[in-house]
């Protein structure tokens, strides 16, 4: 577990408990993720929270944060999350699922061959969990 060192809210929920901060490996061309260098994962609504309008955030700011989470931020993010191919979940749905039902949340994906497409289709743990067993 990481010690809780963050200052984290949510503009999603407004929970201040998180999972964890990642750096973003590919940059983002396009507005608005374009100066998005991190990302903090919310521990309640399980979505990745660019660390910008996440972490340091004073109590002042937290209506305008998310009002550019819902209004800018989050449609893109839509637009670029890891989503089920079969059930459509997105995978903080996926993450929030698994965990309600105590289930690892480590590799809730596996792809299946799609040629059309530069990676396959993903099946999440939900729709097939018998093909995670071994993990
Ligand atoms: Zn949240
Ligand atoms: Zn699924």
């Amino acid at each position: 577990m990481l010690s809780n060192k963050i200052n984290f809210f949510c503009p999603n929920c407004s929970s201040d408990k998180y999972i964890g901060k990642t750096t973003i490996g590919k940059n983002y061309k396009d507005e608005p993720y374009k100066n998005v260098t991190s990302e903090i994962q919310c521990a309640k609504c399980f979505m990745d929270i660019p660390s910008i309008i996440s972490e340091n955030i004073s109590p002042d700011k937290q209506n305008e944060m998310s009002k550019l989470w819902n209004e800018i931020y989050k449609p893109s993010h839509k637009e670029n999350a890891a989503q089920c191919s079969k059930c459509f979940r997105y995978y903080w749905e996926i993450e929030k699922y698994l965990s309600e039902n105590n289930i690892s949340t480590k590799d809730i994906f596996y792809q299946t061959y799609n040629p059309k497409k530069s990676i396959g289709n993903l099946i999440c743990k939900i729709c097939d969990p018998s093909s995670f067993k071994l993990n």
